[in-house]
């Protein structure tokens, strides 16, 4: 009941929250508070219950309506005691954040008056949102509407408490009236039931019969900028885009490399500490926090879970971030590039396969070479991620990840695996030899200070520069943008993954002696791949010449990514493992190419309007006020107007050709938003208005460095990224 009575006394939306700072709590007692978690369910549902929805989970079985009845039923009455009027099925519309539609607990007023609050298991299990709103790339036709959401018990149902009051949500799937995915979660779910598939038949021919269930684990790490809110106000393109049109650079940026880890201002201290509050009691496990690269940027990395909970935890994570920064005065920016001239932003996608008795398939061990197992998962992955990199490539482009892919920051464009000094000399010796003896060890590390300990070295450094990376025990896919779902980056990992493992599984099942055929099935398939194996430094000019003698694509932009979701090689693979049809798979590309383009379309009507309405106003303004000090001081005396008249000349030379740049801009606008193709669409906006909005740009980012910062109609870089 405190917990309650606090809560509702302190949402005053856009303001300090004081007592919430400065009351201090024990994390392990509010962890989880506000999810239907095990312990939950344990705790009240009836025994049997609770041992069915279990199983049925662990089995991946449908629930039977029975069980679904009482778990309904307890659900709703443990969401009332912590507030909720309403519930919502949670779903992942293809828009790349969250959608829900609230229906309230109560019934039709009984013959006394009063209303009960009831929630059965059908309502628990199955939702019917109109589904026309939502992108679908022609998977339905219009008139037919309907869509369906579809519990997915493994992700646990959770109170939200807000301003809006609180919420029951239940995290769904969203599927079509004929059983199409509309959604992320939809093909993830079968993703992962494809990687658990093929890598327990992958275990079971290394003799391994306990384990029931692989699991893809995923954490992920965010990037975000945080700003303050009357200045984020005060800038409609970050208001309607997402980041900044224009924009001269401070004269400080990032090169003193003073931000990265750097002590965390309190302002900035007391939203993360409000910010993890929030997830905790969501049971999201925020475990690293610190100030980013750039400026203004930051990072909050959860512990990682299974990867459908990760990516759902991700969802919640950027929704937080949101909303809790709207409460102290703040924005946060989850676009992948807010400004140019400083780093952006993106997401680490860790992940690694579990076994249900937790078992991680790549985990090497102290003795890689010994490790055969291993080895042939690594292998397997090498040969997953060559194969499909074009696919990987797109699983991370959204429009934002444009100016952060192969653009002039990490990480680069080229799909390369990271693997270190250990695994890389195992690997040389298995191709060279078909033999691995040995592995490269840590050696000891010696500080050179008495009081210190000596400590021993991983075998292996990190490299940055590696867009997926081998980090001890996992794989880190770094190039998903900050802003996109990582929903689509695992089930391509997933399936991909899924495919290697099966088509080894093809082999070895068959073999005579498994040994001998193990032995030489690593040694090919490590020769066959070597070429997408990259340790050296992914940023450097040559290694975009090396990458294409390998024959590695080198995809620079979203348009040119698409084409790898639904091309022949992709049809096949999704269509093997269940995971997307091909109907599904030109959908997307459809929604994709229809994004691309309308948010290119939003910007440039951004950038119009802010140029035609503020920018050459405040210029004309400042042209006025010069033009009137030179005749002033001209009549009043003999002298020097040079400045003014230099000054002058110069302003109005740019405020000229930034007129010129802005007609061909709303042409170009005109031209792309009326064409009717998708894809023809996207790549009229990339070749055409994109290089017109940079072309306008250019005059705009001059001209603010030299119109008087008083009448500048808005705040500059440097009053945003320094001085949050
Ligand atoms: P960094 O890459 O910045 O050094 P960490 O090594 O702490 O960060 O890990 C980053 C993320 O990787 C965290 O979310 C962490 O929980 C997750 N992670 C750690 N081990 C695994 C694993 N075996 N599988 C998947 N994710 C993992
Ligand atoms: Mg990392």
């Amino acid at each position: 009941m405190r917990a309650l009575q606090f809560r509702s006394a302190r949402f005053f939306i856009g303001e300090w929250i004081m007592d919430e700072n400065k009351e201090y709590f024990n994390v392990a007692d509010i962890f989880g508070e506000n999810v239907f978690n095990d312990a939950t369910m344990r705790e009240r549902l009836p025994k049997k219950t609770y041992q069915k929805l279990k199983e049925t989970i662990r089995l991946g079985h449908e629930l039977d309506v029975e069980t679904a009845d009482v778990v309904a039923h307890e659900m709703k009455e443990w969401a009332i005691e912590k507030g909720a009027t309403h519930y919502t099925h949670w779903f992942q519309p293809l828009t790349g954040v969250t959608a829900e539609k609230h229906d309230s607990f109560i019934t039709a007023p009984q013959s006394n008056g009063k209303v009960l609050m009831s929630f059965s298991g059908k309502e628990l299990i199955k939702g019917e949102p109109d589904a026309s709103s939502f992108p679908s790339g022609g998977l339905r036709a219009t008139f037919e509407a309907r869509g369906y959401t579809a519990w997915d018990p493994t992700s646990p149902a959770f109170v939200r408490q807000d301003a809006a009051g609180a919420t029951l949500c239940i995290p769904t799937a969203f599927c079509s009236f004929t059983g199409e995915a509309l959604d992320q979660k939809t093909p993830l779910l079968r993703s992962m039931e494809a990687i658990n598939r093929e890598a327990l038949r992958l275990i079971r021919l290394f003799g391994n019969t306990t384990s029931n269930r692989v699991v893809p684990s995923v954490g992920v790490e965010q990037e975000y900028f945080i700003i303050d809110r009357e200045n984020f106000l005060a800038r409609k393109d970050l208001v309607y885009t997402g980041r900044t049109l224009i924009g001269a650079m401070p004269p400080k940026g990032q090169e003193m490399d003073d931000h990265s880890f750097g002590a965390i201002r309190e302002r900035i201290g007391a939203y993360m500490r409000d910010v993890n509050r929030e997830l905790w009691r969501l049971g999201v496990s925020a475990k690293t926090q610190h100030n980013e690269v750039a400026p203004a940027q930051h990072e909050l990395a959860p512990i990682y879970a299974q990867a459908n909970v990760a990516v759902d935890h991700n969802q919640l994570i950027m929704e937080t971030l949101k909303k809790v920064a709207y409460r102290h005065g703040l924005q946060c920016l989850l676009h992948e590039k807010p400004f140019a001239g400083v780093n952006g932003s993106g997401k680490h996608n860790n992940w690694s396969l579990v076994t249900d008795d937790g078992i991680n398939l790549l985990e090497p061990g102290s003795t890689p070479h010994e490790n055969i197992q291993f080895l042939l998962v690594l292998v397997c992955i090498l040969k997953a991620v060559d194969e499909h990199a074009e696919l990987l490539r797109e699983s991370a482009s959204d429009v934002g990840n444009d100016f952060r892919l192969g653009a002039d920051e990490a990480p680069p464009a080229i799909i390369s695996v990271y693997l270190g000094e250990q695994l890389q000399d195992v690997l040389s010796q298995l191709i060279s030899t078909g033999l691995a003896t040995h592995s490269i060890s840590g050696e000891k590390l010696e500080t050179g200070v008495t009081t210190l300990p000596d400590f021993m070295k991983d075998a292996t450094d990190r490299n940055r520069t590696s867009p997926f990376a081998f980090t001890g025990n996992k794989f880190e896919f770094r190039m998903v943008g900050s802003e996109d779902s990582v929903g689509e980056p695992n089930i391509v990992l997933n399936t991909i993954v899924a495919e290697a493992f099966s088509e080894a599984c093809d082999v070895l099942e068959k073999a005579d002696d498994f040994e001998l055929a193990v032995h030489d099935l690593i040694k090919t398939i490590a020769s066959e791949h070597e070429r997408i194996v990259f340790n050296g430094n992914g940023y450097s000019p040559e290694w975009v010449e090396e990458a294409e003698k390998r024959g590695l694509p080198n995809i620079t932009n979203m348009v040119d990514a698409i084409p790898a979701l639904n091309s022949e090689k992709s049809v096949a693979l999704f269509e093997k493992f269940g995971v997307f049809t091909k109907a599904e798979l030109d959908s997307r590309a459809e929604i994709e190419y229809e994004i691309y383009a309308k948010k290119v379309n939003i910007e440039a009507k951004t950038m119009i309007d802010i140029i035609r309405k503020q920018i050459i106003p405040a210029t004309i303004h400042y042209t006025t006020a010069l033009a009137e000090s030179i005749n002033a001081v001209k009549a009043a005396s003999a002298a020097d107007v040079s400045t003014q008249t230099e000054m002058l000349t110069e302003v109005s030379a740019l405020l000229a050709e930034t007129r010129d740049n802005l007609r061909l801009l709303e042409e170009v606008q005109k031209e792309g938003a009326a064409m009717e193709n998708g894809r023809d669409r996207a790549v009229y906006s990339r070749d055409h208005v994109t290089t017109a909005m940079s072309k306008l740009r250019r005059p705009v980012d001059r001209l603010e460095m030299l119109v008087d910062k008083e009448m500048w109609p808005m705040p500059s870089y440097g009053d945003m990224i320094f001085e949050v």
